[in-house]
């Protein structure tokens, strides 16, 4: 039984792979943070070296090893200080020309492969075009684009996207035992990322963030201008501002959706009355322009203009 949620097609690509004996020497998975590409790199792991009868089967001797990352035949890099490097893929060379201790293949995961250095992407090109004997590589990232075409063209690539919000809320109710109101907004907020929503489940603390992270939005509406660039400066040290702004987007387009009314699209289901409030406010242009503004600002911080300036020009732009 494949533990993932979504991402069905993936999973009978692989395991029909697996029941006809031809798994591909490597695979590349792609996809938005937390939508489960780590998730079901392992599951195709435990699948690979399973002894039970419907691999992945999570209780025999090999499958209870990978769920607890102590199989010798799983290796795992990730990246360090923020990059995959060359050391890191010489290190792994080494290692894959062993045969596999105990299961059928060494399996390799490596994460956040759009980090990897130039050279690291060259030495993982080597590996790609003289594969290893009995060796399965499976490579992560968020992004296919951004890796080098000769590498993504030795791969089969699965590319996975945004769970749909009925099955996240599903299974945080009947998997997690999520109350199903919590469940519903947490479904909405997670834009499909699995990942996301079972964090969020598991730990207050990112709600209790989201919830000061609301009101920190709705005290600068009311704010004068000297408060609104005090808030610009306070806000631009944060290191999850990206987060922040991207929050801010989903308010705004709910504040649209509830003037349209198109309550039924709203992702903070949690905060109905206080969007009605708002949207009474703010007519369908006014918050069309504030929606704008932010997506503005999200596109200036990955062009690297002073976090500081842009948010000053936001937060004085709203009315
Ligand atoms: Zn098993």
């Amino acid at each position: 039984m494949w533990r993932i949620i979504g991402h069905n097609w993936a999973v009978d690509l692989l395991q029909r792979a697996i029941q006809n004996e031809r798994v591909a020497h490597a695979y590349l998975i792609t996809g938005p943070a937390n939508v489960g590409k780590t998730s079901l790199a392992i599951e195709l792991a435990a699948a690979l070296n399973c002894t039970g009868d419907a691999p992945p089967c999570g209780s025999c001797k090999s499958c209870t090893k990978v769920a607890r990352a102590t199989h010798p035949d799983l290796v795992i890099v990730e990246p360090e200080d923020g990059h995959l490097k060359i050391d890191q893929m010489r290190d792994l060379q080494r290692e894959l020309s062993l045969s596999p201790y105990e299961g059928r293949w060494r399996v390799c995961i490596i994460t956040d492969f759009q980090t990897a250095t130039a050279q690291a992407a060259n030495a993982m090109l080597k590996t790609l075009e003289e594969p290893p004997a009995r060796v399965i590589l499976i490579l992560i990232a968020t992004d296919s684009s951004s890796l080098l075409p000769t590498i993504v063209s030795r791969c089969q690539v699965l590319p996975l996207r945004a769970v749909p919000t009925e099955q996240i809320e599903q299974a945080l109710t009947e998997r997690w035992s999520v109350q199903a109101e919590s469940a519903r907004v947490l479904a909405r907020l997670s834009a499909g990322r699995i990942g996301w929503a079972i964090l969020a489940a598991k730990d207050a603390a990112i709600m209790e963030q989201r919830r000061q992270d609301l009101e920190t939005l709705r005290d600068l509406l009311r704010q004068s201008t000297a408060g609104r660039l005090e808030a610009a400066e306070n806000l631009s040290k944060r290191e999850d501002l990206t987060e922040v702004l991207r929050l801010w987007q989903t308010w705004w387009r709910d504040v649209m959706f509830v003037g349209l009314e198109c309550e039924e699209l709203v992702v903070n289901v949690d905060y109905m009355d206080a969007l009605r409030e708002q949207a009474s406010r703010y007519n369908w242009t006014q918050a069309e322009q504030a929606l704008g503004g932010v997506q503005d600002t999200l596109q200036q911080l990955t062009e690297n203009v002073n976090p500081r300036l842009s948010l000053e020009v936001l937060f004085l732009g709203w009315h």
